[in-house]
C-alpha cells in the first residue's frame, strides 16, 4: 500500500486511509464512507464521514493536470488556497471552512465540511433569496479585502504577501477568458448562440470605445496589487442557507483590484434575475424572487461601500490617507472597478466558453436570444458607466431599463 510521502492522485479508498493515518480524524477501526463530491472541472473534493456518529472532513486535492481537459496547471495554486483560507478565517471568522491541515506533498487541503450550506447559485435558482446574504457577503468582503491593502498593512509585509500570492497561471486564465476573448475572439473559444452572431460582432467585437474601457480594466487587473482577493467569487463559490454563508474555493487568489471580487458577486446575481425574467414571465413567485434579487444586488453594493468606509475609518492611520478627499477617491475607484468587473463577468459568462447554469440551461431560443442580448447590454452599460453610477439602485435601475 502506498504511504503519503510522495504525491499521487488519491481515490476514495486512499482518502479514507489518509483521513486516519495522516489526519487522525478517525480511529483506525472506525467505519467510514467516502465520496468524491467535486463538481468543478479543476480539482478533486472528497467527503469522508464516520458511519457511527457522522462526523466528517473534506479533503480537496489538486492535481498537476486539470480534471476536465488534462492540461497542466501550476499546483502551487493549492498552497495559495490553503493559505488564504486560513487568513480569511482570521479576518472574517466563520465565513470560510476551517482548515485542519495543509499537506504540501499531497497537494491536499483538509477542512471543515460545510455541507449544511447549499451552492448559492442553486439556492437562487430555487427562489431561495435569503435576506441575510447582502449583510454577510458585504461583511466578508470588507473584512477580508481592506485589511490586506497598503493602507493598513506594513509595506514590507505587504510586498512579501504579493510575492507569496503571485498566481500567474490562474491569473492568465482570467486575463484571457474574462478580459480578452469576449471582445477579441483570438482563440476561437467563444460560444455564441445561433441568432446572436451579428449582435455580438457589432456590440462586442467592433465597439472600439468599449475596447478602450475593457483595456483599462484588464491592465488594472494585471497591475493594481491593491488587495489580496479571492479571485473567483461567483455565486458557485458562495454557499448559503437560511442562517448564513460560507465562501469556498479561493485558488485564483492574488493581489489585485478588490473591485474584481465585489464585481464578481454583483455580476453573478444578475444572471438569476435574467433567467427568471425570461423563462418565467408572469409567474408571481418569479416576480417576488426578482424583487428580492434586485434588493439583494442594491444592498450588496451599498453595504459593501458602507462597510469599506467603516473599516477604513477603523484601520487606516496615515494622515495622507485619512484626508477626506483621498478616502473618497479611493473608495470611488473601488466601486467603479466593481461595476466594471461586474460587467466583464456578465459578458464573459454569456458569450465565453464557461457559461453559467442560468444561461446554459435556457434551451428555447425565443427566451435565450433576448436574454443574452439583455445581459450583454447590461454588461456594456456597467463597464461604460462605471464611473458615474453611484449606488446599488443605479445599477439595478440600469437593468430594469434594459428589460423594459
Ligand atoms: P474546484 O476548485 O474544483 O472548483 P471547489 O472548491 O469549488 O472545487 O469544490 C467543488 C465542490 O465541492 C463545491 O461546489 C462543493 O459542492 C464541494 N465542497 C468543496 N469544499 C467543501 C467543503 N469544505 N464542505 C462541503 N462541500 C465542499
Ligand atoms: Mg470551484
Amino acid at each position: 500500500m502506498r504511504d503519503f510521502s510522495e504525491f499521487f492522485l488519491m481515490n476514495t479508498e486512499d482518502v479514507k486511509r489518509y483521513a486516519v493515518e495522516v489526519l487522525h480524524r478517525f480511529k483506525p477501526d472506525e467505519e467510514t464512507d467516502c465520496v468524491e463530491i467535486g463538481d468543478g472541472n479543476i480539482n478533486y473534493v472528497f467527503k469522508i464521514w464516520s458511519k457511527a456518529d457522522g462526523h466528517s472532513v473534506i479533503v480537496k486535492q489538486a492535481d498537476r493536470l486539470l480534471r476536465s481537459s488534462g492540461r497542466p496547471l501550476d499546483i502551487y495554486r493549492n498552497k495559495i488556497e490553503a493559505s488564504i483560507l486560513r487568513l480569511e478565517g482570521e479576518l472574517a471568522p466563520g465565513y470560510v471552512p476551517e482548515v485542519y491541515y495543509y499537506d504540501e506533498t499531497m497537494s491536499a487541503t483538509s477542512m471543515e465540511d460545510v455541507s449544511a450550506y447549499g451552492n448559492l447559485r442553486k439556492e437562487l435558482a430555487a427562489d431561495r433569496i435569503y435576506p441575510h446574504i447582502s449583510e454577510n457577503i458585504s461583511s466578508f468582503m470588507a473584512d477580508t479585502l481592506l485589511p490586506t491593502t497598503d493602507l493598513v498593512l506594513d509595506a514590507e509585509e505587504k510586498k512579501k504577501r504579493v510575492k507569496f500570492y503571485t498566481n500567474p497561471e490562474l491569473c492568465k486564465i482570467t486575463e484571457d477568458l474574462v478580459l480578452t476573448e469576449p471582445y477579441y475572439n483570438y482563440k476561437n473559444r467563444n460560444i455564441i448562440t445561433p441568432g446572436n452572431e451579428s449582435f455580438v460582432r457589432e456590440h462586442l467585437y467592433e465597439d472600439e470605445a468599449l475596447h478602450a474601457e475593457v483595456g483599462k480594466l484588464r491592465l488594472n487587473f494585471m497591475n493594481n496589487a491593491q488587495a489580496l482577493m479571492h479571485g473567483d467569487l461567483h455565486s458557485g463559490s458562495i454557499f448559503a442557507n437560511a442562517d448564513g454563508l460560507k465562501v469556498l474555493d479561493p485558488e485564483f487568489a492574488f493581489y489585485g483590484p478588490m473591485g474584481y471580487d465585489i464585481g464578481n458577486v454583483i455580476g453573478n446575481l444578475f444572471f438569476s434575475w435574467a433567467n427568471k425574467a425570461f423563462t418565467r414571465p408572469g409567474d408571481p413567485a418569479a416576480q417576488e424572487a426578482i424583487d428580492a434579487l434586485a434588493r439583494l444586488i442594491a444592498e450588496t453594493y451599498d453595504l459593501t461601500r458602507e462597510k469599506l468606509e467603516q473599516k477604513y475609518d477603523e484601520l487606516v492611520s496615515l494622515p495622507l490617507y485619512r484626508a477626506a478627499a483621498f478616502k473618497k477617491f479611493y473608495l470611488d475607484s473601488v466601486m467603479a472597478d466593481s461595476l466594471g468587473y461586474a460587467g466583464t463577468e456578465i459578458i464573459r459568462r454569456t458569450v465565453g466558453d464557461s457559461k453559467v447554469m442560468e444561461v446554459s440551461s435556457v434551451s428555447d431560443p425565443a427566451q435565450r436570444i433576448p436574454m443574452e442580448r439583455a445581459l450583454v447590454k447590461l454588461g456594456i452599460a456597467l463597464i461604460k458607466q462605471r464611473e458615474t453610477l453611484r449606488s446599488g439602485r443605479d445599477a439595478v435601475e440600469l437593468f430594469r431599463l434594459i428589460l423594459a
